[in-house]
């Protein structure tokens, strides 16, 4: 005879290949002048190369695709490690 035995209910360790519909995009640049447009419009941020100074991003017009921008981030995401 078996004891009481419970079964555990397990959540899914991840859920893999979903992401959050709706969630705000970097704060830094929303709008910027496009010159083709004539006024600010909304950007879309894309990763251009990974340098070891930091990240060079490009801004392009939702609307049109003109580059309108770009930044280098530094926000030092790339680690240089020595060991002597
Ligand atoms: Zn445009």
């Amino acid at each position: 005879m078996k004891n009481g035995h419970v079964d555990f209910m397990r959540p899914p360790a991840a859920t893999a290949g979903r992401q959050p519909q709706g969630h705000f995009q970097d704060l830094d640049a929303t709008e910027l002048y496009c010159p083709k447009c004539g006024c600010a419009v909304p950007v879309n941020k894309s990763l251009l190369l990974v340098l070891p100074d930091g990240d060079r991003y490009e801004y392009q017009c939702k609307y049109c695709g003109t580059k309108v921008g770009d930044k280098t981030d530094c926000s030092g995401q790339f680690y240089r490690v020595l060991r002597g």
